[in-house]
């Protein structure tokens, strides 16, 4: 067996993530519905999740800021994709997908989600990868397979991210990364390997960071 060749080493791209992160990033546009949408200037990542899943917090983490996604007590409230502008060295843009699976969810609510996210996953050159959160207490739930459904139908490439990690014990967090990747292996775009994070010790962050830029620079 070959070795595969020698790209940047993971700690070329950690210091390089760490100038990403810690410069500057900002809140470019709400879009409600695909008329919104801002111009494919910058390449995208998005994060998608269930409501309630640590989706903010992981942004927040991510970017080392404490405001930039908003933390709602409303889940299921906002249907809109946002989007942030990350400037500097690398220009790309993180996107906050609306989060799906609140039960009490209205139905046109649901409809106008589906609607949404599927106008923006299929008609999005700019889109270069999706992270999908998944609550590793919970594992994967059949709203989560249903985006993972459109992501392998729509050809986005994405990779299933465990968030509150620190709720499980190692035995259980190892369990649910075991079952979760069976389920992504068996998935034409996902990524192979699932990672597990917490913004609340920063598990994971930096594989995160790395999975984020590594999407971007392959654009
Ligand atoms: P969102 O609806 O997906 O944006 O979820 P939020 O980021 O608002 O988080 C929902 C709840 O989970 C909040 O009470 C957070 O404090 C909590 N939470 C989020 N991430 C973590 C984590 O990594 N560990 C723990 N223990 N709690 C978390």
């Amino acid at each position: 067996m070959t070795e595969a060749p020698h790209e940047a080493g993971d700690e070329d791209l950690d210091v390089l993530a760490r100038k990403v992160f810690s410069g500057p990033i900002a809140f470019l546009k709400s879009a409600p519905s695909l008329q919104f949408l801002p111009d494919m200037a910058a390449p995208e990542v998005a994060f998608a999740g269930r409501s309630n899943v640590g989706k903010s917090s992981l942004l927040n983490k991510l970017t080392n800021r404490t405001g930039l996604a908003r933390t709602s007590n409303t889940p299921g409230r906002t249907q809109e994709l946002n989007f942030f502008d990350v400037g500097a060295p690398l220009r790309f843009r993180l996107v906050d997908m609306p989060g799906y699976g609140f039960a009490k969810a209205p139905k046109d609510v649901v409809k106008k989600w589906r609607f949404l996210v599927n106008d923006y996953l299929r008609g999005r050159a700019a889109l270069k990868r999706a992270l999908v959160l998944v609550d590793a207490r919970h594992g994967l739930k059949d709203v989560d397979r249903e985006i993972m459904k459109m992501l392998d139908d729509a050809a986005v490439s994405y990779r299933l991210v465990l968030t509150k990690s620190d709720k499980v014990k190692a035995s259980e967090l190892a369990a649910v990364t075991a079952a979760t990747e069976a389920e992504a292996r068996k998935r034409p775009a996902a990524h192979p390997d699932v990672l597990a994070t917490s913004s609340e010790t920063g598990l994971g962050m930096e594989e995160l960071r790395r999975a984020v830029l590594e999407a971007v620079m392959h654009a």
